[in-house]
């Protein structure tokens, strides 16, 4: 009852001095598991500051495995701020668990305190002397300016350098000796520099090859096939030679705040789907430009193939790849609808509807029309009866083209094992396919493998 009293009292004494009392249980945790090492809920310390904490002790980090938590809190429930440290420290679990290699630099403004308290395994290279020494040495006189950035950051620093110092190396596990400066440049270089040396034999490839266009009109016929090949040289070196860099070294040397490795890979997928919207919009422009006027039945083949391709690109970019889809399908009609005339007079020529259609199809024709294999359209000039069918395949049709007649009504009949597989040896399979047209069957021979042997029979 006393105690509750006594807390009362307290906590209405640092309400009246405007300072927030914290508990063990509602001090903010640093979120460490993603490399944000800092719990500042009064805003003592400037941004920039709680950057530069966090970068020097990921690097900390990733050498040595150990790792530093520094909290700021305006006021504690608790008369000894070394026992709330250490309750705290036990509380966040900093460091490894299996090494208790851990760190707690702890600051209290209200009544002012400064406390270091380490796991048993920093206690070796980090003793009490040590810590009173650099608490002393690089941060008192810097509290006492009120410059609470600098004296934070000097009392960091000494800590590493003392957590790096090689002579330490007996007293602490194994790989303490880079310095977290060096470890950044050793990962640029090595990441960087294959590489810049792998794009740089890229781009005197193309050059050789004449790859680099702005002009498709001018393409030869062979490059209009391959027409994603062709770029203009300042967008191939602008998307796939300096945006990676910059980005890449921008995310070594200046981001090191919460959600880096889910930055580092928002950053790479944005910069894939870039390139590849991109290369989608390259393309079209390319083919659009690439076909005589008239030419409709040939561009509309060759988008839908081109289309086709793109599905792919949906499964890892559902956005925007999903939502292109419509929009092909709604190009691709445009093409196939698109108004023609007629080669013989000139005259604008006429759809026929299904209806109408039959009576200038052939009866294989109507027959593939009915299973839907292929749908026909119709155009008629109705100046001078000039006609023509134009045929397109459907994509998800069981018939495929009769090897005999060569209308699309084959469908498969009958699937059986002639020779029958073994362990030792391979076996043969018959595919009878039949014409739904001319009647006639079609065989297809094909090897079956051999029967896999089951491992404990050996
Ligand atoms: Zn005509
Ligand atoms: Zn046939």
């Amino acid at each position: 009852m006393k105690q509750i009293f006594v807390l009362a009292l307290f906590t209405l004494y640092s309400a009246a001095w405007g300072a927030k009392v914290y508990t063990v249980e509602t001090a903010p945790k640093p979120a460490l598991f993603n490399k944000s090492y800092v719990s500042d809920p009064d805003h003592v310390l400037k941004d920039e500051t709680i950057r530069q904490i966090n970068k020097q002790i990921y690097f900390l980090e990733q050498v040595t495995t150990d790792q530093i938590a520094v909290v700021i809190l305006p006021s504690i429930n608790w008369a000894s701020s070394k026992e709330f440290a250490r309750r705290l420290y036990n509380r966040y679990r900093i460091g490894q668990q299996d090494k208790d290699n851990g760190l707690l630099i702890f600051v209290v403004m209200k009544p002012f305190r400064v406390e270091f308290e380490t796991g048993l395994g920093m206690e070796g290279v980090l003793p009490e002397e040590t810590c009173h020494h650099i608490v002393k040495e690089y941060m008192t006189p810097y509290f006492k300016e009120g410059d609470y950035d600098r004296a934070i950051l000097e009392g960091l620093t000494a800590v590493i350098k003392v957590l790096n110092d090689p002579q330490n190396k007996d007293a602490l596990s194994d790989g303490r000796t880079t310095d977290p400066q060096a470890l950044e440049k050793i990962i640029v270089w090595i990441l960087a520099v294959p590489y810049l040396l792998f794009m740089s034999v890229f781009y005197f490839v193309k050059k050789s090859k004449g790859a680099f266009t702005e002009d498709y009109a001018k393409l030869s016929e062979a490059k209009k096939k391959n027409v994603s090949l062709t770029i203009p040289r300042w967008r191939w070196l602008l998307l796939y030679f300096f945006l990676p860099l910059f980005f890449y070294a921008g995310m070594i040397y200046f981001y090191t705040g919460p959600y880096y490795t889910a930055t580092l890979i928002a950053g790479a997928y944005g910069m894939i789907l870039l390139t590849l919207v991109d290369k989608k919009s390259r393309c079209e422009k390319a083919y659009a430009g690439s076909y005589k006027e008239g030419d409709y039945f040939n561009q509309y083949n060759q988008f839908s193939r081109y289309f086709d391709n793109w599905g792919i690109a949906a499964i890892f970019f559902p956005v925007p790849f999903l939502f292109t889809d419509a929009q092909n399908n709604k190009k691709l009609q445009a093409i196939r609808k698109h108004e023609r005339s007629c080669t013989a007079c000139g005259t604008a020529m006429g759809l026929l509807d299904e209806k109408k259609e039959d009576q200038y199809l052939r009866k294989s024709q109507i027959l593939e029309e009915s299973i839907k294999s292929v749908d026909y359209d119709v155009w008629l000039c109705p100046a001078c009866d000039t006609h023509y069918a134009l045929g397109y395949n459907s994509k998800f049709s069981k018939y495929k083209a009769c090897s005999y007649c060569g209308t699309k009504a084959s469908f498969l009949k009958s699937d059986i094992a002639k020779v029958p597989p073994t362990h030792s040896g391979s076996g043969t399979g018959e595919k009878t396919f039949q014409c739904m047209y001319c009647k006639k069957t079609s065989l297809e021979e094909y090897v079956i493998p051999p029967l896999a042997v089951a491992a404990n029979k050996v």
